[in-house]
């Protein structure tokens, strides 16, 4: 079906960490406060308020704007964006029209650069409760302005995923970058990542786009899969069928799998944006931008490339090392202890990081080296590992005392491997029929048969050379 190609665009909402809100000095730390606790008279649009702008907020868009390689431009302001709507008590919001903090840049999905048009700043609204309860009829509507607010970055691309899964991938790869860099906690179930695709199909070849639809409320990221390939098909259906797709937004119900229309735009909108006249305009200095430059992390793109060259570490490794900006660092630390990179990864990878095991770098380090040795083998490793989590003792300390040492002994295993070859006729079998894997349930049977103290390396040689006699 490479009759019709995919186009979708991005717009992404960011709720920036700051410890105060944009143009006031009420907290962000609102969740599970009761409703309009966290507001002042500049937060609940009083009139006479007047808005002062968060230097820090302003810098959590310039960082993630050099991260995702843009332009900044030595001037920027902030504009009104005017239109009514409950959740917005002032009847505008502060954000930026045409002069943005950042403009032009790219980051890279899956091998591929998708370009970014801008990131800007602006401010979130407030929140509203439908429903009805003990009080409230379901007729009634409840406005909470703890959020209202609150800083918010707007990050929106240029029309370059093709597909569904590239936008997903889209929006897993920027939560880790604004993650790393400290920008957003980026939940999206907290609300504070919210990522709305554009998207639109036309014939393949063809160079005009298509009538776009917008998506909503899609908060994981599986919504977010879900939700882009249903809009693809039915545009698609629409299309074969003879009509044509309405330019609308749409939002996503979670509990019947589809996308269903919510607004449709039959003419732009007019927000009849205009200067904001409470706030000079921003002239964002040169050396204030290289020092925010100097001061980022190595970005996780980078730290990702930077282990697959210089540890020779597969893709997948790299990728699970540089989900999280510590696990890098952490790993490195297990290296610099002196492990080699392939054993490192595989423990960090694969023990450390899906139980969370928060031991010393060193003392891990300490616990591969006997298993590198040969002193203890894998499985008795990570029962070591279990103890030094609870206990916080190191790992010789925990095989000398509970005596643990590989079973390595050719004549003991001999023993072993032969008993396993005989009540496990079916599995030789298989091996001698040509399925190579049937050594694996042999294995598992020889380092069962020894309570998981085998030496799995000495067990599949011998498994192997008897084997291999007809
Ligand atoms: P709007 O004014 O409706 O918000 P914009 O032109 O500002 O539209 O674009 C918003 C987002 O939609 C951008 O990410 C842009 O790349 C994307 N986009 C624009 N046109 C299309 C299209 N025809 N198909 C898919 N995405 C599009
Ligand atoms: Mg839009
Ligand atoms: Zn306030």
């Amino acid at each position: 079906m490479a009759e019709w190609e995919v186009v979708i665009g991005m717009e992404t909402h960011v709720q920036l960490r700051t410890a105060s809100k944009m143009f006031c000095s009420c907290s962000t730390d609102y969740l599970g406060a009761p409703p309009n606790s966290y507001v002042c008279p500049t937060c609940l649009g009083l009139p006479g308020a007047l808005p002062a702008p968060n230097r820090v907020a302003i810098e959590q868009v310039l960082r993630t704007a050099i991260a995702l390689h843009c332009e900044i431009p030595r001037h920027s302001k902030f504009d009104r964006k005017n239109y009514f709507y409950p959740d917005l008590p002032k009847g505008y919001q502060i954000s930026q029209y045409d002069l943005p903090l950042s403009l032009n840049g790219w980051i890279e999905v899956g091998g591929r650069r998708i370009r970014i048009r801008r990131a800007h700043l602006e401010e979130d609204t407030g929140s509203l409760k439908h429903a009805g309860d003990a009080l409230h009829s379901a007729e009634e509507s409840l406005v909470d302005l703890n959020r209202s607010g609150v800083p918010l970055m707007e990050i929106v691309t240029e029309p370059d995923l093709t597909s569904a899964e590239q936008a997903r991938d889209y929006g897993l790869e920027l939560r880790r970058l604004l993650r790393w860099i400290g920008a957003s906690e980026a939940d999206m179930e907290k609300g504070q990542l919210r990522v709305e695709p554009n998207i639109s199909v036309r014939p393949a070849g063809s160079s005009e786009l298509g009538v776009k639809t917008e998506l909503k409320n899609l908060n994981s990221f599986r919504a977010l899969h879900l939700a882009v390939q249903f809009e693809i098909d039915r545009q698609i259906r629409v299309l074969e069928g003879g009509g044509a797709v309405v330019q609308e937004t749409r939002g996503w119900s979670e509990a019947e799998r589809r996308t269903f229309s919510q607004r449709t735009k039959e003419y732009a909108e007019d927000y009849r944006y205009f200067p904001e006249p409470d706030i000079p305009p921003l002239e964002v200095a040169p050396e204030w931008v290289d020092r925010l430059r100097a001061g980022l992390p190595e970005l996780p793109a980078d730290r990702e490339a930077r282990f697959r060259s210089a540890y020779a570490l597969s893709a997948q490794d790299a990728a699970a090392l540089t989900g999280e900006r510590e696990v890098g660092e952490y790993f490195e630390a297990v290296v610099a202890a002196g492990v080699e990179a392939k054993p490192a990864a595989n423990w960090v990878v694969q023990e450390v990081v899906p139980t969370g095991a928060d031991v010393p770098a060193e003392r891990l380090a300490g616990l591969i080296s006997l298993v590198q040795s040969g002193r203890i083998n894998r499985d008795q490793g990570r029962e070591v590992l279990a103890e030094m989590r609870q206990t916080g003792r190191g790992p010789a300390e925990i095989v000398g005392e509970r005596g643990l040492a590989q079973l390595s002994d050719e004549g003991e295993l001999v023993a072993v491997v032969d008993r396993v070859l005989a009540e496990n006729a079916s599995a030789v079998a298989d091996f001698r029929a040509g399925k190579q894997q049937a050594i694996g349930a042999l294995l598992g049977a020889v380092s069962q048969a020894t309570g998981r103290r085998a030496n799995m390396k000495v067990a599949r040689e011998l498994l192997e050379a008897r084997l291999s006699r007809s």
